[in-house]
C-alpha cells in the first residue's frame, strides 16, 4: 500500500480566484503533489464579477462562469472539498474543518478573500436588505429585482453603481445614496467621477451624494429609508454596497501576523514558512509600503505565485494593480498606482463616451484610467510596467496611438 503520509500535500483554503489559481499552479508546478482546495461554498468555484452584472440582469447564472473552466477543478488534478475551515493547527500542520475533519498539509495557502462591511442600520439578514458578495447573495437579489419597483442602493462605489446600472437596465426605478461628496471617491479623479455620475443620471438613476441614512423602518410592503436631506424613500429592496474588509480572522487566530489583512512577504509567505496567502485577504509589500488590493487580476496573479511557491518555487510577486468595471455601455478601467501628488495630470480628448486620463510622476507614467479605451489601457499598462519615460504632449495627442509610444522606446 502506498504510504499516504509520505505524499506531499498542498492545501488551499478559499475558492475565489486566488485560491483556484494557487491550487492549479501548485499542481502544475509539481504534478506529484496532492493538492486539495477547501471552500466553504458548496459549488464549483465561480467568478464574482458577473454577480453584479449579467447574473442580476438574468443573462447568466453563476455556474456559467467557473474560474477553473467549464469542467471545473478536477480536470486540473485538484481535489475540491466543501469544508469551511475553522482552525489551523500549526504544530501538527493540519487545518480543521467545521465538521471536525483534519487535513494535513506540507504547505498551506490561505485565500479567504474579503467580507462585506455591514451597515449597522441595515444589518445582514434584515428583510429586503441585500449585500452582494457570493452567488448565495446574488440569487435572492436577482429574484427580488424581478418584482422590484423601487430599489435603493447604499454606496456609490463600483459594486453599488454596477447594481444600479443592472437594475436600471431591468426598468427598475433606482436611487443611489452616497455619503461622500462624490461617487467613486476611492477609484477616480473628480472629472471622471462627474462623467460617470452624469451617465447614471442620464439613465434615470436618482443619485444623491453627501447624503447619509438617518433612519430605517421596516413596513409590511416595503422598507423606508430616511436620509440626512430629510427625504423618506419607500423601497421594495435595498442593496448595501459599502465596501469590504479582509477575511483574516482564521490567520489571526492561528497566530499569524495580520494588520488589516494577512501580512505576507514578496514571496506571498507569512511568518510561518509553511503558510502562504494571496488575494483580497492579504497585505503585501509594494513600492510605497504594505498594501491590500481588492480586484480580480491581483487575486489571480498573486494566487498563482503563492501556489507555485507553495510547491517549492521562490518567485517574487510584483504587480501593477488594475481594475475594470462595466456600467451600461461604459467599460471603465484603471491601471497603476495613483500617486498622492502627480507632477502632471493629462486628459486625452476622445470622442463620445470615451475618456483617457494619465498621471505622470517625474516623467514616468504611473497611472492611467480609461473609459471605452481598452486598447490604449493595454498599451498604458506596458508603459507603466516598463517605466518608459513619456512625453506629455504625445500622451495628450489623440492622433498618436499609445502603442506608438511603446515602439518609440522599444
Ligand atoms: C459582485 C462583485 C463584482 C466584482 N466585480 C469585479 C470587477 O468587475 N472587476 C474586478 O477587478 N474585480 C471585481 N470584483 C472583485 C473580485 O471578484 C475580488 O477581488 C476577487 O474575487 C478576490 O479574490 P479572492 O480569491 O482573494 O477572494 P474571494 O473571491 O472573496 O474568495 C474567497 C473564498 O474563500 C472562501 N472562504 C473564506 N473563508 C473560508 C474558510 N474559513 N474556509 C473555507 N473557505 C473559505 C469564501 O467563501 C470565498 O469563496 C467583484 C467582486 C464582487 C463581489
Amino acid at each position: 500500500m502506498p504510504d499516504q503520509q509520505a505524499e506531499k500535500k498542498v492545501v488551499v483554503v478559499g475558492g475565489g480566484p486566488a485560491g483556484v489559481f494557487a491550487a492549479i499552479e501548485a499542481k502544475r508546478t509539481d504534478p506529484a503533489l496532492q493538492v486539495l482546495l477547501l471552500s466553504d461554498e458548496a459549488c464549483e468555484p465561480y467568478e464574482k464579477p458577473p454577480l453584479s452584472k449579467a447574473v442580476l440582469t438574468g443573462k447568466a447564472l453563476p455556474e456559467h462562469a467557473l474560474i477553473a473552466g467549464p469542467k471545473g477543478m478536477a480536470v486540473h488534478g485538484v481535489t475540491l472539498a466543501c469544508a469551511p475551515v475553522t482552525a489551523i493547527d500549526r504544530a501538527t500542520r493540519e487545518v480543521i474543518a467545521a465538521d471536525g475533519r483534519r487535513f494535513r498539509y506540507d504547505a498551506l495557502v490561505l485565500a479567504t478573500g474579503s467580507l462585506v462591511r455591514e451597515l449597522s442600520q441595515l444589518p445582514l439578514g434584515m428583510p429586503r436588505v441585500h449585500y452582494l458578495r457570493t452567488e448565495a447573495d446574488a440569487r435572492p437579489l436577482a429574484a427580488a429585482l424581478r418584482d422590484c419597483k423601487h430599489l435603493v442602493v447604499v454606496g456609490g462605489g463600483l459594486i453599488g453603481l454596477e447594481v444600479a446600472a443592472s437594475a436600471t437596465e431591468l426598468g427598475i426605478r433606482t436611487t443611489v445614496l452616497e455619503v461622500a461628496p462624490r461617487i467613486l471617491g476611492r477609484v477616480c479623479d473628480e472629472d471622471t467621477s462627474a462623467f460617470i455620475a452624469e451617465e447614471h443620471r442620464r439613465h434615470g438613476v436618482d443619485l444623491h451624494t453627501a447624503t447619509a441614512i438617518v433612519g430605517v423602518r421596516s413596513a409590511t410592503d416595503g422598507i423606508e429609508i430616511e436620509t440626512s436631506a430629510g427625504a423618506i424613500l419607500s423601497a421594495d429592496a435595498v442593496v448595501v454596497g459599502t465596501g469590504v474588509k479582509p477575511n483574516d480572522a482564521l490567520a489571526a487566530a492561528a497566530g499569524l501576523k495580520t494588520d488589516g489583512g494577512i501580512v505576507v512577504d514578496e514571496h506571498c509567505r507569512t511568518a510561518d514558512p509553511a503558510i502562504f496567502a494571496a488575494g483580497d485577504a492579504v497585505r503585501f509589500p509594494a513600492p510605497h509600503g504594505l498594501i491590500r488590493l481588492e480586484n480580480w487580476k491581483h487575486a489571480q496573479d498573486q494566487g498563482a505565485i503563492a501556489g507555485r511557491n507553495a510547491a517549492g518555487g521562490s518567485e517574487v510577486y510584483r504587480t501593477v494593480p488594475s481594475f475594470w468595471s462595466e456600467q451600461y455601455d461604459l467599460y471603465i478601467q484603471g491601471v497603476g498606482f495613483p500617486p498622492p501628488q502627480p507632477t502632471e495630470r493629462i486628459r486625452r480628448p476622445l470622442a463620445g463616451k470615451s475618456l483617457l486620463l494619465f498621471e505622470i510622476a517625474d516623467g514616468i507614467l504611473v497611472y492611467a484610467m480609461g473609459i471605452n479605451a481598452q486598447r490604449d489601457l493595454a498599451a498604458a499598462r506596458r508603459l507603466i510596467e516598463r517605466r518608459i519615460p513619456v512625453d506629455a504632449a504625445a500622451l495628450a495627442d489623440p492622433s498618436r496611438p499609445l502603442a506608438s509610444l511603446l515602439k518609440a522606446n522599444a
